[in-house]
């Protein structure tokens, strides 16, 4: 009587059809009986992923033993795939002289001879690594098309993704009252909290290097466990996910880099779990991030409030800092026909911008007419998309011929990529939002209101207070007149130094 082995395991490839246990058992039996093999034993894997070694205490090891001492002629599983993850399985278990039969029939070594075999496992060798990438392309373009997020790994800032096959999934309602499918994919703090503050920091013209000191000294470190680096940051930050966006097939064009700074926002599918922060935000971050100054060398940020934002009165180029006769200085970087003391001038325009943000009408710097509307650009957008559709399905149909069509294919393109810059201006608003909304929260009174501003001021690293004086105010140095010695009094220095600066409110 043949002895037969079943060899069952419970599949980690979240491909959405995994088969469970006891479906794998049914097939398997339903084999075994109709070659009339006897049922030995069964050898149960749960969870025993493809990258993990399959040693002491799984199944695999004891059904491997078991065929070594021959109580074991045959094993069956439902495909290959279950039972032999590479070509080192298939030598481990042929060399047990034990034979295999899969229920899909792919693998039948129970009439092969020894040569056969090893002609078969060559192949069998190249053809697992084939079918694998395949089966991995397969899923992702499953999950991508039922707007889930890519398996794998978890992502920062996320739980991580529950494997199964359920298509329905029970709802979960978010902090803000939104239902979400309760696949296992929600925001996960304090790693989520980060993420947001990693964008608001890289938007403000923090570093990458910066935003990593942050999260380490916040104790977070990468999903494997790694602290964090610019380019670890980089890739938190660069990832669509974040948003809520589908991200596209990675390429291997691309290096394995997901590609989606390639493409429009809006041929990113929005998938069906909870965003940590806007579309137009990770647009905008994705942008910063493809600069390639930025890229090149992302440590090498002036370190002074004004250097590279001042210009010089006398030629107009930009003031850089240095230290003239041992004072800290600007100095026209073009020639030395202009400095001014550094921290008069620095002391200055964080007073005038505190007192700016502090002022009742601060919120409407957020509220210009110029500022962009995220929601009615994402409106038009939307539309844009639709016109463009629709001239390419009168195409489609024969209405109208694609040179006909180019003129307005054209016009309406154009009106896209418009579109989706000023969205991703709109990203870059939110700089300010923060101080703003501490003043809005001091509510009335002026004091109260500075008192907010300059302590949140106080809290934001140099390049965020850069990007703010950036975004707020135009400076051009002027010379105090020869002779002209600052007064000593704190208000007089202000005034002093007022006069030499011609600032344009933007
Ligand atoms: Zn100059």
């Amino acid at each position: 009587m043949t002895r037969a082995a079943l060899y069952l395991r419970q599949s980690m490839d979240r491909d959405g059809r995994s088969e469970g246990i006891d479906r794998q058992r049914a097939r398997c039996r339903s084999l075994a009986e109709s070659r009339g093999w006897d049922i030995a034993d069964e050898y149960v894997d749960n969870d025993v992923s493809a990258s993990k070694p399959r040693g002491a205490g799984t199944a695999w090891h004891r059904l491997i033993v078991d065929a070594k001492a021959q109580r074991v002629d045959v094993v069956v599983a439902v495909d290959q795939d279950r039972i032999l993850r590479g070509i080192g399985d298939l030598v481990t278990i042929l060399d047990t002289g034990v034979r295999i039969a899969t229920v899909d029939g792919e693998l039948d070594l129970t009439t092969a001879d020894g040569e056969f075999r090893a002609t078969l496992a060559a192949g069998l060798a190249r053809f697992e690594v084939r079918r694998k990438s395949e089966r991995q392309k397969r899923a992702n373009a499953h999950r991508r098309e039922r707007l889930l997020p890519a398996g794998g790994r978890r992502a920062f800032g996320y739980t991580k993704l529950r494997a199964g096959a359920a298509v329905d999934w029970p709802k979960r309602v978010s902090s803000d009252g939104t239902e979400w499918p309760d696949y296992g994919h929600e925001p996960l703090e304090p790693e989520a909290s980060a993420v947001r503050q990693g964008y608001a920091m890289l938007l403000a013209g923090a570093t990458l290097r910066s935003i990593a000191r942050a999260w380490n000294a916040d104790g977070l470190t990468t999903t494997v466990g790694q602290r964090f680096e610019a380019y670890s940051v980089r890739n938190v930050l660069a990832n669509p996910r974040n948003a809520g966006l589908v991200a596209p097939p990675r390429s291997a064009a691309d290096g394995g880099q997901s590609g989606a700074q390639n493409l429009r926002l809006s041929d990113l599918p929005v998938g069906s779990w909870e965003p940590l922060v806007s579309p137009e935000t990770w647009a905008a971050a994705r942008d910063l991030l493809a600069d390639p100054a930025r890229r090149s060398n992302p440590g090498a940020m002036p370190k002074t409030l004004l250097s590279g934002i001042a210009t010089c009165g006398v030629c107009g180029a930009p003031m850089k800092a240095g230290v003239i006769r041992d004072i800290r200085s600007y100095r026209c970087s073009a020639s030395p026909h202009l400095s001014r003391k550094r921290d008069d001038a620095d002391h200055f325009i964080t007073h005038v911008v505190l007192d700016r943000l502090a002022r009742p009408d601060a919120a409407e710097i957020l509220r210009r007419p110029d500022a962009p509307d995220a929601d009615r650009l994402r409106a038009e957008l939307l539309e844009a998309k639709a016109g463009e559709a629709n001239v390419l399905a009168l195409v489609g149909q024969g209405l109208t011929t694609i040179d006909a069509a180019t003129a307005t294919l054209r016009d309406v393109r154009e009106r896209i990529a418009k579109l989706e810059a000023s969205l991703t201006d709109a990203g870059r608003v939110n700089v300010l939002g923060a101080l703003v909304d501490s003043a809005e929260a001091a509510g009335d009174d002026y004091e109260a209101r500075w008192a907010a501003v300059a302590e949140a001021w106080a809290g934001l690293d140099e390049d965020r207070q850069r990007a703010i004086v950036r975004k707020l105010v135009g400076i051009v140095m002027r010379s105090p007149g020869k002779g002209s010695r600052p007064p000593r009094d704190a208000a007089g220095r202000l005034a002093h130094t007022e006069a030499t600066l011609a600032l344009t409110w933007h």
